[in-house]
């Protein structure tokens, strides 16, 4: 499989970049882990009308994860992807109940007329665009929060989105060919913990022996130590 790195982005944009956003290939099947701001403009720069995918998967309701799927249902019911089977949508379990609280302020009610929406549930697995993937609770201060374990019966990619060092982020990416990792921080928070410094990135890679780390989420202003891969918008990796 094959993954392009649409956007990577922390809870802020880097400069000229899209929010979390990475795309999922294999024999025409495609699926998108997360879609947060810029994600869609930068998808319908290499697609028109419209993007085509069979589904798309949500980690988190943060919503640098999520943003674009606001726009992405308005164009779906109004605009350039009224002809375009819309994928099905993924949430974590709740979610629709999620969407619904959001409506008076996001008309997020127009997400779920739109999407033909799916819940999963932690550790069940679950088959989208023809992958077979495991969600994996990650450590995200009080949010419910999942890494996706994401596998074409053959080969695997592991993605934390947002975590904090925790027993999932291991059992995520133990055995992984391909961990994208995140790394938001210069240093630990205080208190309750969301994200992972550099350290605990690579600590979490080592303990969980995946196979290839790559780190996302990282501010551009944060440095890495030379020789690590760090993912830009635009990156394709063969897994
Ligand atoms: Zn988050």
């Amino acid at each position: 499989m094959r993954v392009n790195v649409v956007g990577c982005s922390p809870a802020w944009p880097n400069p000229g970049g899209a929010q979390s956003g990475y795309l999922v290939e294999e024999d025409g099947r495609r699926l998108l882990l997360d879609c947060g701001p810029g994600v869609l403009p930068r998808l319908r720069r290499f697609e028109q009308p419209w993007p085509r995918l069979d589904a798309i998967v949500i980690t988190h309701f943060h919503l640098d994860h999520w943003g674009d799927v606001v726009p992405w249902a308005f164009g779906g019911l109004f605009g350039a992807g009224r002809e375009v089977e819309p994928p099905e949508l993924w949430l974590p379990h709740g979610g629709r109940q999620t969407l619904h609280g959001l409506d008076p302020v996001l008309y997020a009610n127009a997400i779920l007329e739109h999407f033909p929406v799916q819940e999963y549930e932690e550790e069940t697995p679950f088959v989208a665009a023809g992958f077979e993937l495991v969600a994996y609770r990650m450590l995200h201060y009080a949010l419910e929060s999942y890494g996706l374990l994401v596998s074409d019966g053959d080969r695997t990619l592991a993605y934390s989105a947002d975590s904090a060092p925790c027993p999932g982020l291991i059992h995520l990416a133990r055995r992984a060919d391909l961990f994208l990792c995140e790394a938001t921080l210069a240093q630990p928070e205080q208190g309750i913990r969301g994200h992972l410094t550099w350290d605990e990135a690579r600590e979490a890679h080592e303990t969980a022996g995946s196979q290839r780390l790559v780190i996302i989420h990282r501010p551009d202003e944060l440095p890495l130590p030379e020789g690590v891969e760090r993912a830009y918008d635009g990156l394709e990796i063969d897994v």
